[in-house]
């Protein structure tokens, strides 16, 4: 399934498009000192190997523009240099050759320095992001509108793009991100109705885990799924990569990139459970997330219901009386002892991944099958009917 995205612009930040039907795009930010440039480059590696395209850093003083001058030339994904209050440092940081700049109207506010680095930017074919953000909106828009609504934060952006025009700048992308999800969301719902400029998606200041995550999804992803956003990213108050990793996770569970790594889904456990769910769930999970295997792994509490389940899965295990199911897109393919369950899980991903699945469906133990419905019905012997196998119960109700 997929979405119909809104049609936008194309820009370029270094080699990574952005909006016109590019792949939805992942940021970061480096949480380092800029100046320290080993320990920049070294998160930066870091974001990229957990699936950031486009990194920001911060461009607040000298140090971190000359910082800059060494980290642009040995990164492996472009870099964005964030611009506050100065516009020394925006020129600084387009000397120091970074690929994009982020401006926040709120504190650059004089129109001959906007217009300025605009005309560098065009000059030098580097685009920037209108940065609108409700917590440092330009305090004449903030009286105008009585607060930080979503209208206060469009006019922002427009002001910003208007200026841009007046020197013939167009390569821009946008953003008006809030800590509210609702003003974050109607603002961009707002937004896309006026410009054809690409959105940068985030709920800013979104917070710790879990309550961070979980605000950061329902602003992003409700937006994602109704066509609009074409690069995103979380502002966790967490390390970085954790930001990379959510952004790239919403967006391959949302269809909009290729899956790169794995997708473990597991069962939420119940009183049937064979096994500790949430442990093998995480030694899976540490084990096979190093390999980065490009499949869909479930690990199920019991096999009364496992690979049912779970049939849509690439490869599975369903734990019962002391035995592992291993199962690939619902077919048993392998009985285990509990304690090989995991390592058994892994070797069967590599091969998978290593072989195809019409190799390892046809090296299928050939006991596997009625070894696995002998546990499963002595399991349900022992503990009762299948919760979801009800057609009995409804013939009898019917009787009456
Ligand atoms: S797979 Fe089994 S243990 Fe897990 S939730 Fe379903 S019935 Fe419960």
């Amino acid at each position: 399934m997929t979405y119909a995205r809104r049609t936008t612009r194309q820009i370029h930040v270094g080699p990574v498009a952005v909006g016109g039907g590019a792949p939805v795009s992942v940021q970061s930010m480096t949480t380092t000192k800029t100046a320290d440039v080993d320990g920049t480059l070294a998160q930066i590696y870091a974001l990229a190997g957990a699936g950031c395209d486009i990194v920001r850093c911060t461009c607040n003083e000298q140090e971190a523009a000359e910082g800059l001058a060494r980290i642009v030339p040995r990164s492996p994904v472009p870099i964005v240099a964030d611009i506050h209050f100065h516009v020394e440092m925006a020129l600084a940081a387009l000397e120091a050759g970074v690929q994009c700049l982020r401006l926040n109207p709120g504190n650059l506010r004089k129109s001959s320095e906007i217009k300025l680095v605009a005309s560098e930017c065009r000059d030098r074919g580097v685009p920037i992001r209108i940065g609108v953000n409700a917590g440092s909106l330009h305090p004449d828009l903030y009286e105008k509108h009585g607060g930080a609504t979503p209208e206060a934060l469009v006019e922002s952006a427009q002001m910003e793009l208007a200026y841009f025009e007046e020197v013939d700048f167009h390569d821009v992308k946008i953003s008006v991100k809030a800590s509210n999800v609702p003003l974050m969301v109607e603002s961009y719902r707002m937004l896309s109705e006026v410009t054809d400029h690409p959105l940068h998606l985030g709920v800013t200041e979104a917070g710790p885990p879990p309550a961070g995550l979980v605000k950061s999804t329902a602003g992003i992803a409700t937006l994602l799924l109704e066509g609009i956003g074409d690069t995103i990213r979380y502002s966790l108050t967490a390390d970085p990569v954790e930001e990379a990793k959510a952004g790239r996770q919403l967006l391959e569970s949302l269809g909009l990139r290729e899956r790169k790594g794995l997708d473990l889904i597991a069962c939420p456990s119940c009183g049937r459970a064979e096994i500790d769910v949430i442990k093998v769930a995480s030694d899976a999970m540490a084990a096979l997330e190093s390999r980065h295997l490009p499949i869909q792994v479930a690990v199920m509490g019991c096999v009364v219901n496992g690979p049912g389940e779970a049939r849509q899965a690439d490869l599975g295990i369903a734990a019962g009386r002391k035995r592992g199911h291993l199962f690939i897109r619902g077919k048993i393919v392998r009985v285990v002892p509990e304690d090989e369950m995991v390592a058994a899980l892994v070797a069967e991903a590599e091969a998978l991944v290593r072989d195809g699945f019409e190799a390892r469906l046809a090296a299928a133990d050939a006991g596997a099958e009625p070894e696995a419905e002998a546990d499963r019905r002595a399991l349900l012997t022992a503990q009762g009917d299948d919760p979801n196998a009800v057609e009995h119960k409804v013939d009898l109700i019917r009787k009456h």
